[in-house]
């Protein structure tokens, strides 16, 4: 179990309410973002048979630190998790998760820098000290004046002296560590896709396919809006399908993008995600890299999509991904 102790509730309402939407535009070029579920998850105690840890408290030395006021650090070779005295168990149980759903990230991504993790329960140091905002459950940001918090987050005040590359965890949980860490290997490996918004689909689609598929902790694809897309308006483009994001059906875009990596993913030979991005990141032309990968241009990759969406909704599968797969799949 994870606890969750956080004094979240007044100020994310707060932030929901007022300035949520204008964060909205920033975060979203910063990297940051809302985790689909987090806020329904109540304890924020996994729940899936998936969940099991295989914990072990004395595996991994913590030492002393001084990083904005974190004390502590627990690392591996793959990963530093920054917390506070006081939260042991809870950095213990992250990094255990992570170096659980390191093989797996590792063989799927090839390239998997170090990251360093900063963990906090107190919302409230989520936002002023770390730069983020609490409706997201974890934000990335890198070593790039584009990036810095500097120039396109005036809310923010602070900033870290050595901005490497850090993840924020409002709390360890598998579901939003899996979904950070694609993101983190998504903008250090693809330097050629990270600053494209128009690409915001798929940086998206292949964390909740990380979540999903690779990692060993659940998350990924909502079981609350899947059966709901029947009655949902599916966009008609990819630039609509980004725009639902900000538009209040975040947790049905979270849907609807994991479903597009599975689509390209299950059109294209294995390893076709992956092989879809590396080779977009090449050509930066996604018309180019859907006719190599997918012999189908942009239009169809989107349309194809969408039909698929569509027949196995009409359907009222009782599992929509394995429904959507089998008729996907070559
Ligand atoms: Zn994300």
């Amino acid at each position: 179990m994870i606890k969750y102790k956080g004094k979240t509730s007044g100020l994310l309402k707060a932030f929901k309410i007022s300035i949520g939407l204008i964060l909205l535009g920033i975060v979203a070029f910063l990297g940051f973002e809302f985790i689909p579920g987090f806020f329904k998850s109540g304890t924020g105690s996994p729940s899936s048979s998936k969940d099991v840890v295989d914990l072990s408290p004395d595996q991994y030395q913590i030492k002393s630190v001084n990083l904005l006021g974190l004390d502590k650090i627990i690392e591996t070779s793959h990963f530093s998790i920054y917390f506070h005295s006081g939260n042991e168990d809870e950095a213990r149980q992250l990094i255990t998760i992570c170096e659980n759903d390191y093989p797996s990230l590792s063989k799927f991504f090839e390239s998997t820098p170090k990251t360093e993790v900063l963990l906090t329960y107190d919302a409230d140091e989520y936002v002023n000290v770390f730069n983020a905002a609490p409706p997201w459950a974890g934000a990335d940001r890198y070593k790039d004046p584009k990036t810095s918090a500097g120039s396109f987050c005036p809310s923010c005040t602070k900033s870290l002296k050595n901005e490497t590359e850090y993840i924020y965890m409002l709390r360890p949980g598998m579901k939003s560590f899996a979904h950070e860490i694609s993101h983190r290997y998504y903008w250090s490996n693809y330097k050629n896709l990270r600053f494209n918004n128009d690409l915001t689909w798929l940086n998206e689609g292949l964390a909740v396919y990380v979540q999903n598929e690779i990692a060993k902790g659940p998350g990924g694809l909502s079981s609350t809006s899947l059966p709901n897309i029947k009655k949902f308006t599916l966009p008609e483009s990819f630039s609509e399908l980004n725009q639902l994001q900000q538009t209040g059906s975040t947790d049905m875009f979270y849907d609807l993008v994991g479903l597009m990596a599975y689509y390209i993913s299950d059109r294209s030979s294995d390893p076709g995600l992956k092989k879809f991005i590396d080779d977009l990141n090449q050509t930066k032309d996604l018309d180019k890299t859907s006719q190599k990968i997918l012999n189908m241009n942009s239009n169809q990759l989107f349309t194809g999509w969408k039909e698929n969406v569509e027949k196995v909704a009409a359907g009222n599968p009782k599992d929509f991904l394995t429904s959507f797969r089998s008729q996907t799949q070559k």
